[in-house]
């Protein structure tokens, strides 16, 4: 069973300035790290250019055009306090939207079963009109619409393991009942939302919040309610959030998930997705900032796919 790897180098150029843990190496480990697998089954690809309607569907007009304008020619310019563009970001941005059209198409043709898009920057903190917590476009969001408008899906979900709360994909679904969005996140805690009681309009958002010091049997049982409420969506198509930031050394948050896990959690929604979607599944990577723990994490996560 084959695995597609989606990633490209241009994410080197995406500069978010010196000392910021969103940074280049992150995907660079990862990379090395997928490369030592050494696995037949692993199909690697390049992101291919893609219809910008896509990225309408998810962002605003104004939002994109904005962004546009954004872009420095040199230096660098802050979206928000957090949130930086250099020259490069414009090609990084692009092919991380990219990453998980190729990854879908991959997939829907039957390329590989499933796949993992190594890219930045992230996405799921990015909302409708605004850039947020290193996200410019929401790339998961843009592939759950391009599911949803090219390939005529009705159901889609999205499963966000990353330790902070996907507020910007919420914020992109929160009325819309074709996409399940769950989320795990530490909680309270950045970006600040993220309580159970946030259900979406069409109750299709699941928030499950989880306390500062989690353990993973608890992090783990978590998943029962999840995978209880996507039995009942019955998706057509899982799309992953991929977080490593859950991971006890992982400096932005305060879980205590192991590397290892990420392999039982990721088995976990393969079973379902066995069940449920014919095993169709694109991952795409979010957030995860120590990067021996980012990859080794993504090591077990890929490791599991291929399976
Ligand atoms: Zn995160």
């Amino acid at each position: 069973m084959k695995t597609g790897i989606i990633t490209t180098n241009t994410y080197l150029n995406h500069d978010t300035g010196q000392g910021h843990p969103e940074r280049a190496d992150r995907v660079t480990v990862v990379i090395d790290r997928l490369k030592k697998l050494k696995s037949k089954n692993l199909v690697w690809k390049k992101p291919a250019k893609f219809d910008l309607k896509y990225l309408q569907l998810a962002h605003d007009k104004d939002y994109l055009n904005s962004v546009k304008d954004s872009f420095p020619t040199q230096g660098l310019n802050f979206l928000d306090g957090d949130t930086i563009l250099s020259p490069g970001s414009k090609q990084a941005t692009n092919d991380a939207v990219g990453s998980i059209i190729t990854a879908i198409d991959g997939v829907m043709k039957k390329d590989f079963r499933n796949a993992f898009c190594a890219v930045r920057p992230p996405g799921h903190h990015a909302q409708k009109q605004k850039a947020m917590g290193f996200c410019v476009y929401n790339n998961v969001a843009v592939g759950a619409y391009y599911l949803l408008e090219k390939y005529k899906l009705s159901k889609v979900a999205i499963i966000d393991f990353d330790v902070h709360h996907g507020n910007g994909t919420q914020d992109i679904f929160y009325n819309n009942e074709k996409v399940l969005y769950i989320s795990s996140h530490q909680y309270p805690y950045y970006p600040g939302s993220g309580a159970a009681n946030e259900k979406g309009i069409k109750d299709n958002v699941l928030n499950v919040p989880l306390n500062s010091g989690t353990q993973p049997h608890e992090f783990l049982n978590a998943y029962n309610s999840i995978f209880k409420k996507l039995k009942k969506f019955k998706p057509e198509f899982i799309l992953l959030s991929a977080g490593f930031d859950a991971h006890k050394d992982d400096p932005l948050a305060q879980i205590n998930l192991e590397s290892k896990d990420f392999y039982t959690l990721t088995k976990r929604i393969m079973i379902l997705a066995k069940q449920l979607c014919d095993e169709k599944i694109v991952s795409i990577l979010e957030g995860g900032y120590d990067l021996n723990a980012l990859k080794e994490s993504v090591d077990y996560h890929v490791k599991s796919l291929l399976e």
